[in-house]
């Protein structure tokens, strides 16, 4: 169960009044507010132990390398990877495609297929599209239909002996769209391909298991789940991490350095050049704690209650469409009011104190699907409020009058 008013407590922000309103947050999916006990986190570490890891026989540098390890260890546990040394820690979802994408380059050929789909944030875009252009492999686009879902008998069709590699978000940030990914990954796996599912989206709302998919590569932001910006994971197989390439030469991901030859270093340390986010690390860590306390079926059932409520009102207003209308779905509600802009909306109702997305949410390709310049996108999280999307409904009426 979600106990609400003590959640609410936990997380500072709330508490805070926008335009002398009290702020309702309505987007969760660009990024997660944080509670109180992983702000502490943070300061905690630069308070009292304060050093570079992995370099000091020091206190402090021993003691900032267990709790950077430390975390480590709760990211495995929590997405069930096999060895500690198949999570590495990055800078954040778009940072993890990228090492793939650009050890990838080394891995193919001309000629060679790689599958995306068309529900994708532009993070799970472009790097792939810059692999084409340095490989001469050839992107394919697995397509949606009206509701927002992906068409797998198409993408049973793209699938050949030519497919390396398929990369498909767990859940579309524009639409809230749940996908297959079981599925996705099986039947790319059937080929021979690898499959890589960013889960920038879906770690803050669905526990994953990458064992029990079977994915050869998953990515997440710790932003998107409670913790702070500018740390997320890269989970790899081992022999695919073996496999790829380094990403960037520096300190830490060396094993011996001469100016004839430089061997690197072991699984996880090859990946991780440079001084890492270490306060960020540890918070993350403090973040996940903090989620698998509150229970993740206790997040997901609250969150579609707040899910199906909104729907329902939302739809009470004459001329709204939202997009995305999939019955699997986390809590993300993207929608447009007939012969008003997105923007302008996004601009009154933020006067009221409430927080959207407005725009295309970094995800061009399904607003051209659907012909339009982008949405107004409300997306829940566990400390939102039934009152919170009554208030919503009330602003959206009142810019209606204002706009129409
Ligand atoms: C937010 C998001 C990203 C990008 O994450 P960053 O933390 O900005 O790197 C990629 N994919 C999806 C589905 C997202 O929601």
């Amino acid at each position: 169960m979600i106990d609400i008013q003590k959640i609410r407590s936990e997380f500072p922000i709330l508490k805070q009044k926008v335009n002398g309103k009290p702020l309702v947050y309505f987007d969760n999916a660009a990024t997660s507010q944080k509670p109180q006990i992983v702000i502490d986190s943070i300061v905690n570490y630069y308070t009292t132990f304060n050093a570079n890891i992995h370099r000091g026989v020091h206190t402090l540098s021993q003691k900032a390398t267990n709790a950077f390890e430390e975390a480590r260890v709760k990211l495995q546990k929590h997405f069930n990877a096999k060895k500690n040394y198949e999570i590495i820690l990055t800078a954040g979802t778009t940072h993890s495609i990228n090492i793939v994408a650009t050890g990838f380059t080394a891995l193919l050929k001309k000629g060679d297929e790689i599958i995306v789909s068309a529900l994708e944030h532009h993070s799970n875009i472009v790097p792939w599209q810059m692999l084409c252009e340095r490989t001469g492999a050839v992107l394919k686009v697995i397509p949606m239909n009206e509701e927002g879902e992906l068409q797998l008998d198409k993408y049973a069709e793209l699938l050949s002996k030519k497919t390396k590699l398929v990369f498909v978000n767990h859940v579309s940030n524009a639409l809230g769209t749940i996908n297959p990914i079981k599925k996705i990954i099986d039947m790319a796996q059937a080929v021979g391909a690898a499959v890589l599912i960013d889960g920038a989206q879906s770690s803050a709302h669905i526990k994953t298991d990458v064992q029990a998919l079977g994915v050869d590569f998953y990515v997440a932001s710790a932003h998107k789940m409670c913790g702070p910006t500018g740390v997320g994971i890269l989970y790899g197989k081992e022999k695919w991490l073996n496999k790829l390439p380094p990403y960037q030469g520096g300190g830490e991901m060396i094993k011996q350095v001469t100016f004839e030859k430089t061997t690197y270093a072991d699984l996880p340390y090859k990946f991780e050049a440079g001084t890492p986010n270490i306060a960020g690390v540890i918070a993350f860590g403090t973040a996940i704690d903090y989620m698998n306390a509150l229970g993740f079926d206790n997040i997901v059932t609250y969150e579609d209650e707040l899910l199906q409520y909104a729907t329902k009102k939302l739809l009470q207003i004459e001329g709204l469409k939202i997009y995305g209308t999939s019955k699997n779905k986390t809590a993300v509600i993207s929608f447009n009011i007939e012969g008003i802009h997105p923007y302008d909306i996004g601009v009154i109702i933020d006067k009221l104190g409430i927080a959207v997305r407005t725009g295309h949410h970094c995800a061009q390709p399904i607003m051209d699907f659907y012909k339009i310049p982008g949405t107004v996108r409300a997306s829940f999280a566990f400390y939102n409020t039934f009152e919170e999307i009554d208030l919503l409904i009330e602003a959206l009426i009142k810019a209606k009058t204002m706009l129409l």
